[in-house]
């Protein structure tokens, strides 16, 4: 019987280690523009020169990226984007950039969706730490909705970056309006197989049923998706909704908001620095401004971790799984499995066998959409 179980823990613990996303561990530094490229953005962009930072591949080390270096009228094209974004938004805009918006560029940028296959992106986030990748995709579009949907792309971006730490997409009210919506479009998606994704995204945004499938792979990409599609005035099921409750909240960030921003930023940055003892200072100030959040808590668990301190780590991802089931946030979440991963791993070694399989016997319960 004993055998059974640990059989069970093993095939699990492999199964959920299938299903976590890559973190990225190298930390950014801002690069030094040229002369001629400074006179540009002063002459230019008044608004932005201090807003944005372009990274170039040596700024970044980070070998997972297609890393490429910018032309002039790459970085030009964006900050123009950027201003524009800048004074539409200028609240949302100053309170993420801390100091600056980092943004970098990548051939290539992939992102999985909820059927974990591999969609090409034209832009993409890295939420640890704080930078926005820019594919070549994301600069061949046609002409005439160039700037608009390139301004689409990079409000979504920004939105990953005001919800850092998940502090809005994991939030029991996110939760309970996107979650419904999102389970509908993953159906309509699973019940169309012979569909390519394209045809049915199109058709998604059309009857507006939601901002797209890509809207439907996490609440965190829905919450971004949606923020990008009503800043472009674009409606969807819920947009009413949307508008009133959140949407304000996001374009005009709270002191408490853009608190937490500037701390789990920190934060992030001490935790990729191996700084633990500075990071969990900092995600204790961001449970001090929201006591209902769990990535603060998955954060100090993971220095715990890194420190080798396993049991200060099993108590504050045990904290952690409370607060994600308190808010609901589903299984699908990368970040729930991530959390009951640890959490099988930690209660079983520290002998906790009958927590630990009920911790597991939970995740085996979910089942993913299928397309067959
Ligand atoms: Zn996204």
């Amino acid at each position: 019987m004993k055998n059974t179980c640990r059989l069970f823990l093993c095939i699990a613990i492999i199964l959920l280690l299938f299903a976590l996303p890559s973190q990225c561990s190298n930390s950014s530094h801002p690069t030094n523009s040229s002369n001629s490229e400074n006179e540009y953005l002063e002459k230019h962009l008044p608004l932005l020169k201090n807003f944005v930072t372009y990274l170039e591949p040596n700024d970044t080390n980070d070998p997972a990226a297609f890393q490429k270096p910018w032309s002039l009228d790459e970085r030009s094209f964006v900050s123009a984007c950027m201003e524009q974004i800048g004074a539409e938004a200028p609240n949302l805009v100053e309170a993420i950039a801390t100091p600056s918006i980092k943004i970098a560029r990548a051939t290539k940028i992939e992102s999985q969706d909820f059927q974990s296959s591999f969609k090409t992106i034209h832009a993409s986030t890295d939420r640890l730490t704080g930078t926005i990748w820019i594919a070549d995709t994301f600069f061949v579009k046609p002409e005439e909705t160039k700037i608009k949907e390139s301004k689409k792309d990079l409000v979504h971006e920004i939105i990953h970056l005001a919800d850092c730490g998940s502090q809005f997409s994991f939030s029991k009210e996110w939760v309970v309006f996107a979650e419904p919506k999102i389970g509908l479009v993953q159906k309509v998606v699973s019940q169309n197989p012979e569909r390519m994704h394209f045809e049915l995204d199109k058709e998604v945004k059309k009857n507006k049923i939601w901002p797209g499938i890509h809207a439907s792979s996490s609440l965190s990409e829905a919450l971004a998706g949606c923020f990008a599609a009503a800043f472009c005035g674009e409606t969807f099921c819920g947009s009413d909704e949307f508008r009133k409750i959140f949407y304000a909240h996001l374009l005009n960030p709270s002191h408490q908001r853009r608190s937490w921003i500037s701390h789990f930023r920190m934060g992030a940055h001490y935790f990729i620095d191996s700084e633990y003892d500075l990071a969990i200072m900092e995600f204790c100030k961001c449970k001090a401004i929201d006591r209902s959040a769990p990535m603060p808590e998955v954060y100090i668990a993971r220095c715990y971790l890194a420190e080798h301190k396993f049991e200060l780590a099993l108590q504050h991802l045990l904290v952690a799984r409370r607060l994600l089931d308190t808010a609901e946030i589903p299984l699908s979440e990368p970040t729930t499995q991530k959390t009951y991963k640890l959490l099988v791993e930690l209660l079983t070694k520290a002998n906790r066998t009958t927590e630990a399989q009920e911790v597991l016997s939970r995740f085996l319960e979910y089942k993913p959409v299928k397309s067959e």
